[in-house]
């Protein structure tokens, strides 16, 4: 972690600094001076997502993940989409696990049926089933490192095994662990992909994405980028670029106070559920334990009651803003009925476990003394 803190700062820094900045100042240029590139892909133009602020990033983002490439885009579902309509073609199939984020389910469940690219899902805990979903074109399984909102670690140890087993592009959406808790490449996955908008920019305030893999793999999503155009602006660049500085700092503090709510949580008597791996009594407790350094900023829990309980529960909250995303320095507070599974019929959250009394907790930076305090005052009679 240490290292990764100077990484963070120095690794993927241009050697020159322009007019001696110590900041990298914003290139805001969409086309650059012809320079005899006799590639397309070559041509300086910021859809081409080749300005210096690109180059910066791509080069700390890959050293952050451990990988040897890596490519920024214009949203975390930019990440997502343009990856998989690189890495599948018509008449593939994609493994993907049961409980990931809505985004890419819909994408999953409504759109790339119409590229032709088929989708099984699996329990990510339950390995005994995964073969029997395997097709003669399935050509890549895709997961999370914790599902959203319930926290719950798939085991990715039998993930990687069995796509290599089975010659499959082992995926993983590392927005949940970050690169701080866990570097998914070191343990055998194949490419990485973030929702920069969270822990890596850190502070709600830009949309960004980014896919980390190997060179050749990156050069190809690149040049699918190139094409469909879903580029990150150098402005939102630098302050991706400002924001990863600072990512080590962020994270250890939002580990600790999601830790800390989490254990209150967990004790206090109008309190019926918390789900967070980093607590003993969560089921892949000893699996995150030795698969994370930290357990991230995220955690969920339900009161004793209803949903009415937990709406004046939130109503009553001082420092936490209402509000869906997580990874900021401030914490948010929702309930994922009303937001992030909203698009969800009953049937389809009960199956998921998600009750209409869950919240979902994003921890800042804040002091994680005050927001336990915050807490406490709100479930006080
Ligand atoms: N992946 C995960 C795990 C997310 O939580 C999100 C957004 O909430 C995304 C991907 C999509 O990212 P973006 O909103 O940057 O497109």
């Amino acid at each position: 972690m240490g290292k990764m803190a100077t990484d963070a700062i120095h690794a993927g820094e241009i050697e020159t600094r322009p007019s001696g900045a110590v900041v990298l100042p914003i290139f805001q240029s969409a086309t650059f001076e012809y320079g005899g590139q006799d590639d397309y892909h070559d041509l300086k133009y910021i859809r081409l997502n080749n300005t210096p602020n690109h180059q910066v990033l791509h080069d700390k983002l890959a050293i952050l993940e451990g990988g040897e490439a890596a490519l920024v885009t214009a949203s975390g579902m930019a990440a997502i989409t343009t990856l998989l309509l690189t890495v599948l073609k018509q008449g593939d199939h994609l493994l993907a696990q049961d409980c990931l984020y809505g985004g890419t389910v819909t994408f999953l469940t409504q759109d790339i049926a119409d590229y032709g690219i088929g989708v099984g899902f699996f329990a990510g805990n339950d390995p005994d089933s995964w073969e029997a979903l395997l097709r003669p074109e399935t050509r890549a399984i895709y997961v999370e490192p914790m599902t959203n909102p319930l926290l719950e670690v798939a085991d990715l140890d039998a993930v990687v095994a069995f796509a290599k087993k089975h010659n499959l592009l082992a995926i993983i959406d590392n927005t949940f662990a970050s690169p701080v808790n866990f570097q998914p490449l070191k343990i055998g996955f194949d490419v990485v992909v973030h929702s920069c908008t969270k822990y890596l920019n850190g502070h709600s305030d830009i949309v960004a994405g980014g896919i980390v893999g190997t060179r050749e793999l990156i050069t190809r999503v690149t040049h699918r980028l190139n094409h469909l155009g879903a580029s990150l602006d150098p402005h939102a660049c630098f302050l991706l670029h400002r924001g990863i500085k600072t990512l080590v700092l962020r994270v250890k503090q939002q580990n600790e106070n999601a830790l800390s709510l989490a254990t209150f949580l967990n004790k206090h008597p109008k309190v019926e559920a918390v789900y967070y791996p980093g607590i003993e009594d969560h089921p892949q407790y000893t699996r995150a334990s030795r698969l994370f350094d930290g357990c991230g900023g995220v955690l969920s829990f339900e009161v004793k009651g209803s949903a009415d309980d937990a709406d004046r529960l939130m109503s009553r909250l001082k420092l936490s803003v209402v509000a869906p995303s997580l990874g900021g320095v401030e914490t948010l507070i929702t309930r994922p009925v009303q937001t992030s599974h909203a698009g969800l019929s009953r049937e389809q959250r009960k199956a998921a476990g998600i009750s209409d009394k869950l919240i979902r907790v994003a921890v800042g930076i804040e002091d994680g003394e005050d927001i336990c305090a915050d807490f406490e005052q709100a479930l006080s009679d």
